[in-house]
């Protein structure tokens, strides 16, 4: 495979500009922007990721700590507090899920506040063992209300989607919900569905979303809070590749391929899974330009095409016909 080396920048192909609407607010010299939700709930991005925290009379409650925003979750929170004149010690951190891109500045914040997440959560990160994201000291099944300075926040568990223990996080009083990795706001999921595991968990995830009440979604990516109509749009995004895809998986003819390979198999599922693929993901891709930020990047809808394609043959079935 030839592709020019991500070095080498006047190789690299050019894209749809992005619309202002897929963007954020300007962020400040220190590279982040702090905005409040509602009340006394904020977001900070750093224009590709985004965290959130409460301030209450009791401290300040922490959801998810990206890497990337850093050092910066502290600024953004003395600058909330002090403007509040409220404490800005944060005593509590929730793990949306284990991953390090939105969990591994919580060292930062040190060993004495307390770390919450799913119980999968502690699960995997005693598994990945790493110093930059200590256990939770408490966790839950399926659903766990917190309460700190007179605030509720519920967080539950739906089943494995993006990750096995990414959960739902819900500010009753805020009108907001933050849930993590499957919906980019007014984007197309990168790779793969947003890099996820579980794939049918994945694309029934958006309606769950939905049958929660609120007015502010916190996705956990790009610069801008998101709406229930960035999610409708994700959801029809999804439910049009797995219409297309079902189409692709009947009507590509698998026989020419494999008999062209004969005895080198792989190279006739390649050829077959690759067309289905292709026949499958290049309406998404036309339908889309212009509708969600980076369609026209067709690598993107193209893997997640494929990924959806094989979780309709092995996980829904069937693969292929029963020998007679
Ligand atoms: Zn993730």
């Amino acid at each position: 495979m030839t592709s020019p080396a991500a070095g080498d920048a006047a190789a690299l192909p050019d894209y749809a500009p992005i619309p202002r609407s897929a963007l954020g607010p300007a962020l400040n010299e220190q590279g982040y922007y702090v905005g409040r939700v509602e009340r006394n709930l904020y977001y900070v991005t750093d224009g590709v990721y985004q965290s959130a925290f409460l301030t209450t009379p009791d401290g300040v409650v922490l959801f998810d700590a990206p890497p990337s925003i850093g050092h910066n979750l502290r600024r953004a929170v003395a600058e909330v507090a002090s403007a509040e004149g409220v404490t800005n010690t944060v005593t509590h951190l929730v793990y949306s899920h284990h991953h390090y891109d939105h969990a591994g500045a919580s060292s930062i914040f040190g060993g004495d506040v307390t770390r919450i997440g799913h119980e999968e959560n502690r699960r995997l990160l005693l598994r990945d063992n790493d110093p930059d994201r200590p256990v939770p000291d408490v966790t839950f099944a399926d659903r766990h209300t917190l309460e700190v300075g007179g605030e509720r926040i519920e967080l539950a568990w739906h089943g494995p989607n993006h990750s096995p223990d990414n959960i739902y996080i819900h500010f009753p009083d805020h009108d907001t919900l933050m849930f993590i990795d499957v919906v980019n706001a007014g984007w197309v999921p990168i790779f793969n569905v947003n890099l996820s595991d579980d794939v049918p968990g994945y694309m029934a995830a958006p309606a769950t979303v939905l049958s929660y009440p609120w007015k502010h979604f916190i996705c956990g990516h790009l610069g801008r809070l998101a709406t229930r109509d960035d999610v409708a749009v994700h959801q029809q995004y999804i439910a049009d590749i797995e219409a297309s895809a079902r189409e692709a998986l009947a009507s590509v003819n698998p026989v020419p391929a494999y008999m062209r390979y004969g005895e080198n198999v792989w190279a006739g599922v390649k050829a077959h899974l690759g067309a289905v693929t292709e026949r499958a993901a290049a309406p998404i891709i036309a339908k889309y330009t212009g509708v969600l930020a980076a369609a026209d990047i067709e690598e993107l809808t193209y893997t997640t095409t494929f990924q959806i394609m094989q979780s309709l043959r092995l996980d829904s079935g069937p693969s292929g016909p029963i020998h007679p």
